[in-house]
């Protein structure tokens, strides 16, 4: 006997385009007569599927599944339907072969659902992802849109914390997550879970990388936000990778390779980010420039810090100076750290240039004490990488057995996102910090989300409220947050610092509410070690 697929299946036909039946085999156990549309043998609901299936196996020649309901026999019967375009044809013909799977179907009748969709959070799986990646293709094709990104995201330490909280804990924080997830993304967008802590979004109409960074911070951040999971409150960080259709791969299975090593290599960087499959695999060619000149530039000396003082909010006295790395480049000027401090971060550049900063601040802190008073002290930006780094203790004590600097007049900033990044860790090294004396301001706060547990917890001195929270005062919002931030700080026994201050109302309303200490271009801003010496310094001794 001649056995052939559509002897195995229970019906193969031929359609066109419209998915009118061209042909029907004669083995086959389903009823179908040449000249109806398929779509007429299907329930309703399923019409699409079929639609969708024609025009991607059109435009991408591959074959194309889904399950639908068959209407024509006695009950609806479930079918997984396969279809591909038969090659070469002319107006297209699409061969279609229909498995009866009703063996498939659970109490609930909803077989295509469970097929498609993630039991635990109910959001698209893997299969479900890969047909809508084909979908945007084909209509990226069909110029209905500019392109699409395809963006990887991972939970980091994911395994750690499941191991924690055991496997009914785990997967209700894996529900949380896919909530939150949700809310950030259009309706349009597909949100999928493709893996245990590993999600996916396809975000259409998009045409280059850029375009995704307002969703992607946002997710980040949000994704920080702490997941209350019986009783506990859990800290995670993601990291993710993008990958840009069709710029970064023109069929489903390379552009999520390529997502899927852009997430890798966010991984790699430490989590808590975001990377492109472009600058994953081929850094940004003007990164790499970049960081081949501060290599010359640490060598040739080009790097320095300036200083800008703290002030008393109320008496205006000096209280301390924030260290500000600069890069002054014989060819490209003076480059700003909000540039090259990210870049120096992405290696073991920044290590280098932390320690020299450290060093330098050491010595000239030492130096300008004779002149201020006992407590003045040196802040000094620690970067992730630095925070993160073994040997951080010992360096700071050999910058300060070197310079001779007291640690009581040496103070280390971190931002809040990077403590709150692990913060068992994080205490474990602010402890170890703390017993050798230095203190601990967190930088930036009240950009990313803060533990109040472990606010009370760490052993901090001082928190710099961000720049963003001044700018608009006594704009109603941040009146609110600043109140909150200095009544939190009163009731942990910690000063803050007010960063950003450029004018009187901004100092006067700190002041007035009880804000110890102030930093801004209203009363100095960064500047090199002489001229802080002739205007903070010098003056007290004339
Ligand atoms: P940061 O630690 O939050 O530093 C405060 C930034 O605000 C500085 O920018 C400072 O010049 C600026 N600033 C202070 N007052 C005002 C004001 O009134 N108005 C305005 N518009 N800006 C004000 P800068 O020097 O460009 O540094 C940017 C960031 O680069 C720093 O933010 C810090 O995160 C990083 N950075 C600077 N130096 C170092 C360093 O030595 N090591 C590390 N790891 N990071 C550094
Ligand atoms: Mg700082
Ligand atoms: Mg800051």
């Amino acid at each position: 006997m001649n056995v052939s697929l559509s002897n195995l299946a229970d019906l193969a036909v031929t359609l066109d385009l419209q998915g009118v039946i061209r042909s029907v085999d004669s083995a086959s156990s389903f009823e179908a007569t040449v000249g109806e549309t398929f779509h007429s043998l299907i329930h309703p609901d399923d019409a699409d599927k079929l639609t969708q299936a024609l025009e991607t196996a059109l435009f991408l020649e591959q074959k194309q599944s889904f399950v639908c309901r068959f209407l024509r026999q006695e009950d609806p019967v479930w079918a997984d339907c396969h279809l591909m375009l038969v090659s070469g044809s002319a107006p297209p013909e699409f061969a279609l072969v229909a498995f009866d799977v009703s063996h498939w179907q659970q109490d609930d009748g909803n077989i295509s659902h469970l097929a498609t969709h993630d039991s635990l959070t109910d959001l698209p799986n893997r299969t479900l992802l890969n047909d809508r990646i084909k979908i945007n293709i084909s209509a990226v094709q069909r110029q209905q849109q500019a392109g699409f990104a395809l963006q990887l995201l991972d939970l980091d330490g994911f395994k750690k914390i499941n191991d924690s909280l055991g496997h009914a804990g785990g997967d209700k924080l894996i529900k949380d997550v896919a909530k939150r997830l949700k809310g950030l993304v259009r309706e349009s967008d597909t949100l999928a879970r493709i893996g245990g802590d590993e999600f996916a979004f396809i975000l259409s109409g998009i045409r280059h990388e850029k375009e995704t960074e307002i969703v992607v911070k946002k997710i980040l951040t949000a994704m920080q936000r702490p997941f209350r999971i019986d009783g506990n409150n859990l800290y995670l960080t993601t990291s993710i990778g993008t990958a840009i259709y069709p710029e970064h791969g023109k069929d489903p299975g390379t552009l999520f390779k390529h997502a899927e090593m852009a997430m890798y290599s966010a991984k790699e960087m430490g989590g808590n980010c975001w990377r492109s499959y472009d600058r994953a695999v081929n850094p940004d060619s003007s990164d790499v420039t970049l960081e081949s000149a501060m290599h010359e530039g640490m060598r040739n000396g080009e790097f320095l810090l300036h200083y800008q003082p703290i002030f008393c909010a109320i008496s205006g006295k000096l209280k301390g100076a924030e260290a500000l790395m600069r890069w002054e480049n014989p060819e490209k000027g003076m480059i700003s750290p909000g540039i090259f401090i990210p870049i120096a971060e992405s290696s073991t550049l920044i290590e280098l240039l932390g320690r020299w900063a450290l060093r330098m601040a050491c010595h000239q802190a030492k130096q300008w004490l004779s002149e201020a008073s006992p407590d003045f002290y040196m802040s000094v930006n620690v970067s992730p990488r630095q925070f993160r780094q073994e040997g951080l203790l010992n360096m700071i004590k050999v910058a300060l057995a070197e310079s001779g600097l007291q640690p009581s007049n040496l103070m280390l900033e971190i931002t809040e996102g990077v403590l709150m990044h692990d913060p068992e860790k994080s205490n474990s090294t602010l402890k170890e910090l703390r017993e050798a004396g230095v203190k601990i301001a967190v930088d930036d706060f009240g950009t990313g989300y803060s533990s109040l547990a472990y606010l009370k917890k760490f052993p901090l001195s001082v928190l710099k409220i961000d720049k963003s929270f001044v700018d608009e005062l006594p704009h109603i919002e941040d009146v609110a947050i600043i109140s909150a931030v200095l009544s939190l700080a009163k009731g942990l026994g910690l000063s803050v610092v007010a960063e950003g201050v450029e004018s009187q109302e901004q100092l006067d309303f700190l002041a007035s509410r009880g804000c110890n200490l102030v930093q801004g271009y209203l009363k100095g801003r960064p500047v090199s070690s002489i001229e802080f010496q002739k205007k903070h310094l010098a003056d007290k001794h004339e």
